[in-house]
């Protein structure tokens, strides 16, 4: 091929990056449904249909009391929507779901039928951190789905370099980790490692349902039920795997980086109780020889 086809053949195709988040978020795929949202006062009064299909205990109904949606422990399988007779639980079409407090994943109470998305680091460490993250990704006993599809964030229609986001071959050379995997026993000692070799300050993101709690093997003795028992968690960003789009959302959303996407009134954001100056217990734990 003469280099003459190659320039043509890059004219001719063009840009291929996404235009997000200066213009609005692709679509979610038709199998995807999104964040779940899930409204407690809806629900029939003795009804436990939801919890008793759930695959992870995701949701619990404990006697007469009020249905809760943990949804770090939810694989997305949909089948507590679908069971539902009173449409208590639905999607919500939202790629959004990251927060900084595990709390803030728990549903259905009143006034916390949606996600309570995550607030950006303080100024201060965003000041530190400059224009650019690097990350040292840990593989820590999952089943590489998440791991995939954070890949997939660095090909040409993701692009995360624009944002100067990059993953780096050493802890040293990093200013956090992503963990995905629920922390098998074999991986423990390799992750506390790797922390304590990020210099300080330093943020932690847990990527996917096991990495947050478990996912599928929680409860199993060989996993630690996610990260948290190990490391301080700063981000968490549900699904199995999680959609780049919602990993992605998730990173800006922390870096301050989303403009009009995370401003008052954005699509979902006001529903979603909108961002408190959440206090991040992980970075307030280990910063403090900043
Ligand atoms: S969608 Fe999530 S909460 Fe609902 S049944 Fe499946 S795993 Fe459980
Ligand atoms: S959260 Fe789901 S996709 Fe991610 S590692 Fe665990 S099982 Fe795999």
């Amino acid at each position: 091929m003469l280099i003459v086809d190659t320039f043509t053949h890059r004219l001719k195709r063009g840009c291929e990056t996404m235009g997000y988040p200066d213009a609005p978020a692709p679509p979610l795929p038709d199998r995807h449904g999104g964040a779940l949202q899930a409204d407690a006062s809806r629900c029939p009064v003795g009804c436990a249909a939801c919890a008793e299909v759930c695959p992870t205990q995701a949701i619990t109904r404990p006697g007469a009391g009020p249905v809760a949606l943990d949804l770090g422990r939810c694989l997305f399988c949909t089948e507590c929507v679908r069971v539902c007779p009173t449409q208590a639980i639905t999607q919500t079409n939202d790629h959004r779901m990251a927060v900084r407090r595990r709390e803030d994943l728990v549903l259905a109470a009143p006034g916390q039928e949606r996600l309570r998305l995550a607030a950006p680091l303080d100024d201060r460490l965003r000041r530190l951190f400059g224009r650019s993250l690097r990350l040292r990704q840990v593989s820590a006993g999952g089943c590489n789905a998440c791991e995939a599809d954070t890949n997939v964030l660095g090909t040409i229609g993701w692009d995360l370099g624009r944002f100067g986001i990059q993953f780096v071959a050493s802890p040293r050379h990093a200013d956090g980790l992503l963990i995905t995997g629920p922390v098998s026993r074999n991986m423990e000692l390799a992750l506390r490692k790797t922390w304590e070799a990020v210099p300080a300050p330093k943020i932690v993101i847990a990527v996917g349902a096991c990495a947050i709690a478990g996912g599928p093997f929680a409860g199993n003795p060989e996993t630690h039920g996610g990260a948290a028992a190990v490391v301080p968690v700063d981000l968490f960003i549900p699904g199995c795997p999680p959609h780049p789009l919602t990993i992605l959302d998730g990173l800006l959303r922390l870096l301050d980086r989303l403009g009009p996407d995370r401003a008052p009134g954005a699509a979902g954001e006001q529903a979603a109780g909108g961002e408190g100056e959440a206090p991040s217990p992980g970075v307030a734990a280990h910063s403090r020889h900043v």
